[in-house]
């Protein structure tokens, strides 16, 4: 995170003590009041929707395998606090997310020697200033004793909006997106990646940032995102 938006963080959370950031009530630790926090849906091993999600990611072994921590509702608090992470530049919340993500016992085991986030296009990244993604996996790495290389991995197409896809025009959208710059090719042979993202939705994004890892020689990659939007479910503002 910048200078300038850990300033910018550090004064929202001044100006505004801490309330829920999801639905405004007071309370908010760690990062939602009680009642949101409850209201979070766990992914767990061998629900359909996860076990369907993590077999289209290991289509073909591309991915090995991948950790999710909440099931993304429509309306539901865990949109609005992405929200904030993403477009609000609520970093410190993001990193939050990540802390919890890396805390889960898959990430947490550290079967990976570094942690790469899903870029953005630089062209977006000016736009917005940081990569939400990043933020999430500096939180998770944080708690897995890896360090983070966001620079590894890069965004040579400015790709259109997910949200109002098909799965496959989503497929389609990012194909052939990203790449590791010649520098770092080195630094990843025989190296096993987790790859982090905020949601997951139908892994076509993960999927190809893994296939250009794999084309660089990394030995194995695994996935983790803070939420899992089911196919129908789009995510409306998130994607
Ligand atoms: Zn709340």
């Amino acid at each position: 995170m910048g200078l300038r938006e850990y300033l910018l963080d550090s004064a929202v959370d001044f100006l505004f003590p801490p309330a829920c950031p999801a639905c405004g009530s007071p309370g908010s630790a760690p990062f939602a009041c009680p009642d949101c926090r409850a209201s979070l849906r766990r992914v767990r091993e061998g629900e359909p929707d996860f076990e369907a999600a993590r077999a289209r990611l290991r289509e073909g072994r591309v991915v090995d395998d991948c950790t999710v921590l909440w099931y993304f509702e429509r309306d539901g608090p865990l949109q609005a606090l992405l929200h904030l992470v993403k477009y609000s530049g609520r970093t410190s919340l993001g990193r939050l997310m990540g802390e919890e993500l890396g805390g889960m016992a898959a990430v947490r085991a550290g079967q990976f020697d570094m942690l790469v986030p899903v870029p953005l296009h630089p062209v977006k990244l000016r736009e917005r200033g940081y990569n939400q993604s990043l933020v999430i996996a500096s939180g998770a790495a944080a708690q897995a004793g890896r360090p983070v290389c966001p620079e590894v991995l890069e965004r040579t197409r400015y790709t259109a909006s997910q949200t109002r896809l098909s799965p496959a025009g989503r497929a389609q959208n990012v194909a052939g997106a990203f790449r590791v710059p010649p520098a770092s090719r080195s630094r990843l042979g025989g190296k096993r990646v987790l790859l982090v993202d905020d949601v997951l939705t139908t892994g076509s994004t993960l999927r190809e940032c893994a296939l250009a890892l794999r084309e660089a020689g990394v030995s194995g990659v695994q996935a983790a995102a803070v939420a899992l939007a089911g196919g129908e479910a789009q995510p409306g503002a998130i994607s």
